[in-house]
């Protein structure tokens, strides 16, 4: 078992029942969800809330919220940050109403906790996409004029003074700030949404992992090591773990992103006179970003393609436990805040980050009959996303012909990284690009020309990435990041 994320612990030690029983015996039900983590037990509520008598069984290997949702940073954002790229994809019209939806999901997560009493220590203090050195000043600047050209202005630059100001960082160099956006305990919600499934009647099964999944048969049937669950539908929301998938894996790489923990500081942070509900990034290929707790803690993380990759289909320990990366984070911590330096680190872990190439997930379906749908590829901001997914898979599953199952994120995977070992090594070779780049930036010196070519290769997060199609120019240093 790999240590759990300070998150999970804490959100475990206030459950009341933290463990499903596990299947035993074969069973017949109307869905079978694979995975509890934010996108199954979305997809399992938003089932119930339209057909309340349908069957939905979810099964998850580990306890759900043990994947990325139990794990990562908390910062509950919209799409409006990835406007570019779901434009690219989708067109404007359809970008423009995914993106006010994923606004409204910022909302809608909160009003459900608070309807629920889910205590998941969400702040509405917005989220502050900064620069952390000169060549990332103004990375933000295309994706607000060409949300403003729809007549959108969520996001609005900040000075330096306002933005040293509100972050409590002294060497920050400047922002833009967007309204909507939230932090929350992962844990807490995924925990949560769990108790609520099942007050909700769907049957949930922890310590379950799926084995196999057969598609060959009237209706797809999902092995697990004491049990067989056969469905009309099966959904599978398995974040990373669906590179086990060739048709997943083809279209996806999976890196983990690391994080470490402060022990609890509340008189130091407050001294920063940093805003206790700010979500902040910046803007570097291997992001930075970190956000306060309600116990005083400052949560630190690094992103982008900076942690461990995996190779083929298999996933392993290097995306899950404790992070080996804790004195590098600590040191850009320290960097950014050197008065936190004697406060030391209480605690780190990582989890994996599904990527593809947009920095947008896929919803497809891995059979011909359409019977077995699935979503992948969150890239590192699946918080406040997954809460739409759920809207997404509910329509594929009930077969409904409205705005969801034909919403411009439906769409077959493509081919977009190649086969190992060409993928690992490619990695490896855009990553080592990435730092350099970080470092020439940092250092006031232009990125080597190498490492600029090659980053350009980089998956996406934050916009815009480059399509297939239509090969972009190539960006200036720090504009192609990763969200987490
Ligand atoms: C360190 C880190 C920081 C991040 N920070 C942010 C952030 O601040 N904001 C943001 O928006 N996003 C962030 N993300 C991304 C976000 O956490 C994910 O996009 C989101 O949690 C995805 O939800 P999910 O349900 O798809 O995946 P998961 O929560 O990973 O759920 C998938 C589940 O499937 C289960 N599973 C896997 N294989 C099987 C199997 N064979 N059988 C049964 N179950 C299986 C897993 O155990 C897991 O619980 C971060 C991710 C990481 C790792």
């Amino acid at each position: 078992m790999h240590a759990r994320s300070f998150w999970l612990d804490e959100a475990l030690a206030a459950d009341p029942s933290p463990i499903a029983p596990a299947l035993d015996q074969d069973i017949r039900a109307d869905v079978c969800i694979v995975g509890g983590g934010y996108c199954g037990l979305w997809t399992a509520l938003r089932l119930k809330e339209a057909e309340p008598a349908l069957d939905v069984v979810l099964i998850e290997r580990d306890l759900c919220g043990s994947g990325a949702s139990g794990r990562n940073a908390g910062f509950l954002l919209s799409w409006w940050g990835k406007y570019v790229s779901l434009a690219k994809i989708c067109g404007e019209v359809e970008a423009l109403r995914i993106a006010r939806a994923s606004a409204a999901a910022v909302g809608d997560v909160m009003a459900f906790c608070r309807a629920h009493a889910i205590d998941a220590d969400i702040r509405h203090g917005g989220w502050l996409w900064s620069a952390t050195n000169r060549a990332q000043l103004g990375v933000w600047q295309d994706t607000i004029a060409a949300l403003a050209r729809q007549g959108e202005h969520p996001i609005a630059e900040w000075d330096r003074a306002e933005t040293v100001r509100r972050s409590g960082a002294p060497s920050i160099l400047g922002g833009a700030f967007e309204r909507d956006a939230a932090r929350i305990q992962p844990a807490l919600l995924a925990r949560g949404l769990r108790r609520v499934a099942q007050e909700r009647g769907v049957r949930i099964f922890e310590q379950t992992p799926l084995v196999d999944l057969r598609m060959d048969t009237p209706n797809p049937a999902v092995t697990t090591p004491r049990g067989t669950i056969t469905a009309r539908k099966v959904v599978l929301a398995m974040n990373a773990w669906a590179l086990r998938f060739a048709a997943i894996r083809k279209a996806m790489v999976v890196v983990s992103g690391d994080i470490v923990l402060t022990p609890p500081i509340p008189e130091r942070l407050a001294a920063l006179g940093a805003d206790e509900g700010l979500t902040v990034s910046d803007g570097r290929a291997l992001v930075h970003y970190w956000r306060g707790t309600r116990d005083g803690r400052l949560a630190f993380g690094k992103g982008g393609m900076s942690g461990t990759f995996t190779f083929g289909g298999r996933l392993g320990d290097e995306v899950e436990g404790e992070t080996p990366m804790r004195a590098p984070l600590a040191a850009a911590l320290h960097k950014l805040f050197p008065g936190l330096a004697s406060a030391g680190i209480a605690r780190g872990w990582r989890g994996p980050i599904d990527r593809t190439r947009s920095g947008l997930p896929f919803f497809w379906h891995l059979d011909p009959a359409r019977n077995v749908v699935f979503a992948a590829g969150f890239s590192g901001n699946g918080v406040g996303p997954c809460y739409l997914a759920g809207k997404i898979l509910a329509s594929l599953v009930l077969e409904r012909a409205d705005e969801w199952s034909r919403c411009g994120l439906v769409r077959p995977t493509a081919r977009d990284f190649p086969p190992e070992p060409v993928r690992f090594i490619g990695s490896h070779l855009i990553r080592h690009a990435l730092i350099a780049c970080d470092r020439a930036d940092d250092a006031g010196r232009t990125p080597p020309l190498a490492a600029r070519l090659l980053a350009r290769f980089a998956p996406a997060g934050v916009s815009p990435f480059q399509s297939n199609a239509e090969p972009a120019p190539a960006p200036a240093p720090g504009h192609e990041r990763p969200a987490t």
